[in-house]
């Protein structure tokens, strides 16, 4: 589904406005140390459009899971806010350690055109007294009409929970007059439409990662589009078992079988499964032993092999649109990150080509490689650019208002 029907903060006037703006700063996040703050980067061009228009800018994300009052030590948004701060050349981000109430309304009512206000993560709600009641991650009716009282226009910007119904994203906009998507969630809609519902071809999908699961529903639609599905990776295992390899002590998802089989038959030659992998007796980084196809009862799969990546790159070299979801193997051992850096460097090269990662660890690993610059789009919502792959609709996106 196509969302160019959709208002871009651009439409709006916002000068003196209060604006709540839904960003995604759920980043990697341990100990109060922010790991990647690409995320927070990739918000900069909302915030920064938005204090230059004059606008009263109140900031809403989540961060993490949060499942008990323990969880709220270590989930605060506060040094978020001050990176947000450092990014925005020292510019005050004013943050409120509250997800509603006086605190809240006092920072608002005190907000003058170009300031910002950050409140404390949103998931917060999740969590009261101890007790799980899922207000935010529910979509607690109350809790978004709450919202968006503080606010005169509503501005998605976080991709990354666009494929979810929450409280902070549909909530507010399902109870505010004016909203629209920002900058960054216009861009990514932008490139996903270019990307699959105008394919120069060979169009070619790359799936990789570990979660079967998650994944294997966006092969239905894929057939329908693309020339080829590349897949490697965890992923690749559940349909090597399926075509009726031996997959040693590989992942594996037994539940996915039969569909993984359905998939392979209605598929032909669309879809071109791993002829080699990298394995080892453990999940740790050893140094690998390679076999052709079939892995022996105490070995596991964790990377495509040389073979492999000779094949797919065979596959690449002529393709006009590349989407890539899920890495080769396990990227995080050197010894298994092999497959990715090649499928990544192969993507790198092409010429004249529209390639789109999306999945967080595949976008990660192709950023910590050094090509970022070398790629057409580099999404910051996995599983919302998965669903979106599905043909699924968006509903963070979907409640926004149209032109
Ligand atoms: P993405 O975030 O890009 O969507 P996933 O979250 O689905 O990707 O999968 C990423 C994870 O998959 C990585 O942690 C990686 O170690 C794991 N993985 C990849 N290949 C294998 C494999 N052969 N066996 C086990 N895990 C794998
Ligand atoms: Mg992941």
């Amino acid at each position: 589904m196509e969302f160019t029907n959709k208002r871009s903060l651009k439409d709006l006037k916002v000068e003196g406005k209060r604006v709540i703006v839904r960003v995604d700063f759920n980043v990697p996040f341990k100990d109060n140390i922010i790991g990647d703050d690409n995320r927070i980067k990739a918000s900069l061009p909302t915030i920064k459009y938005l204090a230059n228009h004059g606008a009263k800018i109140i900031l809403l994300s989540h961060l993490g899971r949060i499942k008990s009052e323990e969880d709220k030590k270590t989930k605060s948004l506060r040094v978020v806010g001050q990176r947000l701060s450092e990014l925005l050349d020292g510019k005050v981000v004013r943050f409120v350690a509250a997800t509603r109430g006086p605190l809240v309304e006092k920072a608002v009512q005190e907000l003058k055109p170009g300031e910002i206000v950050l409140l404390e993560n949103t998931r917060f709600e999740d969590v009261k007294n101890g007790e799980l009641v899922k207000y935010e991650s529910k979509n607690h009716p109350e809790l978004g009409k709450y919202w968006a009282s503080l606010g005169d226009i509503f501005i998605n910007d976080a991709f990354g929970t666009s494929h979810r119904s929450h409280a902070s994203n549909v909530g507010i906009a399902s109870n505010i007059k004016n909203s629209a998507l920002g900058l960054l969630v216009g861009n990514e809609v932008e490139m996903l439409a270019k990307g699959i519902e105008k394919p120069q071809r060979p169009f070619v999908a790359i799936l990789g990662g570990a979660k079967v699961s998650d994944k294997i529903g966006v092969i239905d639609n894929l057939l329908n589009k693309v020339d080829k599905i590349l897949i490697g990776g965890g992923m690749a295992y559940t349909f090597l078992k399926a075509a009726g390899h031996n997959i040693g002590t590989s992942l594996f998802e037994a539940d996915k079988l039969k569909e993984a089989k359905a998939y392979l038959e209605k598929a032909g030659d669309k879809i071109v499964l791993p002829i080699d992998s990298a394995a080892s007796r453990t999940f740790a980084n050893t140094k690998p032993t390679y076999f052709e196809t079939d892995i022996p009862d105490d070995h596991m799969g964790l990377d495509i092999g040389p073979k492999t990546v000779e094949l797919f790159n065979r596959e690449l070299k002529n393709a006009k649109t590349v989407i890539w979801n899920g890495p080769m193997g396990v990227n995080e051992f050197s010894h298994y990150a092999v497959g990715t850096k090649a499928v990544a460097q192969q993507l790198a090269n092409l010429k004249n080509a529209f390639t789109l990662i999306g999945g967080g660890d595949s976008a990660a690993a192709a950023i910590s490689l050094g090509f970022k610059d070398k790629f057409s789009w580099i999404s910051t919502g996995g599983g919302a650019s998965l669903e979106y792959m599905e043909g699924k609709i968006l509903p963070g996106i979907a409640s926004v208002q149209n032109k």
